[in-house]
């Protein structure tokens, strides 16, 4: 069938909103009719080529959207259902057996390589094969075919355009604090940039019950809504030591840090500013070669932990409903933080996103 798909050709270029031929799903596939997408930074990483996924690609991993079509081997789904999609794990291997699919050991290839498993792709455009296949959906586009296991089906009434982020951005921010760090009622929790990953993780410590829910930026509008969300304190990097202002609100550091920037000063920032056996949770991506210098003498004599979080260790079958269901009785706002475009808005939308005036944006499609 053809569809229309939003391509990445070139590093760092436009997104080119083209008609593509989309192959039918396989037996272990459902055809989904995307009609929300979020944009993620690592969307904009990967057009940036920060890891090098194959051009021409269709990206955009924050699909929501409704069955269309559904695989032989496919149980669960119906033609109809309203599904949101996070990424794809092998299912298979000591992480995915451990439950801990988000460190799968096929990370890497099921989700950045631009193809299924086997190396094809679902895509093609006049001039040849497109990749397709990110995080296993490719939802800058009207349609994707998915592999049933990346797909989670959500009530019929559900408003698809804001539960779309909820498979990556949202769940890897609530997920780090819920699910990782598992921080507790009473606990002191210092969350370092307020995105749309911070922010979710700032709604998430609100709901466990965090006393001290600290969030540090440089953007005064940011930490306003970081407040609103949830914080209770707003420390602006631009004007404020973060490590002096959180010793300060704390009494002695906090138990929990939670790094969104990858900046490797803020994160040296997050690590100064834990108390003793404190953890620094790193949930924002840097590029592939930077390194985090550890003070070795702190790091063993307070008993810090230092811990990558990927996908807020969720398990996308079992948090997403229940994230889903919170935010349906109106205690997790996620909402309050989305900006609404039309796919055909898509390179304003990146912009929007890159510049700081929206700070989720969301395709209708
Ligand atoms: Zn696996
Ligand atoms: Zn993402």
């Amino acid at each position: 069938m053809h569809i229309q798909a939003a391509v990445t050709r070139e590093k760092g270029g436009q997104f080119h909103l083209e008609t593509l031929s989309l192959e039918a799903p396989r037996a272990d596939e459902m055809l989904i009719r995307i009609t929300a997408v979020g944009i993620c930074h690592t969307d904009l990483a990967m057009r940036d080529q920060v890891f090098p996924v194959p051009q021409p690609i269709v990206l955009g991993h924050e699909g929501a959207g409704i069955v269309e079509q559904v695989g032989a081997n496919v149980s669960g789904f119906s033609v109809g259902d309203k599904v949101v999609m996070s990424y794809r794990a092998c299912g298979a291997c000591p992480s995915c057996a451990a439950h801990a699919p988000s460190y799968c050991h096929a990370f890497f290839p099921l989700n950045f390589s631009g193809a299924r498993a086997d190396g094809s792709t679902s895509l093609t455009c006049d001039s040849g094969p497109v990749h397709s296949h990110f995080f296993g959906q490719s939802s800058f586009a009207s349609h994707v075919v998915a592999h049933y296991s990346n797909v989670v089906k959500v009530a019929a009434e559900a408003d698809l355009a804001v539960l779309a982020p909820f498979g990556c951005g949202i769940q890897t921010g609530a997920g780090a604090v819920i699910n990782a760090l598992k921080v507790g009622v009473g606990e002191n929790v210092a969350i370092f940039g307020t995105g749309s990953v911070g922010l979710s993780a700032v709604m998430a410590a609100k709901l466990v019950g965090a006393t001290r829910i600290i969030a540090v930026d440089r953007n005064a509008a940011r930490l306003a809504l970081a407040q609103e969300l949830g914080a209770t304190h707003a420390v602006n990097a631009g004007t404020d030591n973060p490590v002096e202002a959180i010793q300060r609100i704390t009494g002695g550091g906090v138990a929990y840090a939670i790094d969104t920037t990858a900046l490797i000063p803020v994160l040296s920032q997050a690590l100064a500013a834990l108390a003793p056996r404190g953890t620094l949770g790193i949930i924002g991506a840097s590029r592939p070669d930077e390194t985090l210098p550890v003070p070795v003498i702190d790091l063993l004599t307070s008993g810090k932990h230092v811990r990558g979080i990927v996908e807020g260790d969720a398990e996308p079958a079992i948090f997403l409903p229940k994230l889903i269901e919170l935010h349906a009785q109106g205690r997790f706002p996620a909402e309050k933080m989305m900006r609404f475009y039309n796919f055909s808005e898509i390179n304003e939308a990146v912009h929007d996103s890159e510049s700081g005036r929206c700070v989720k944006a969301v395709l209708r499609i």
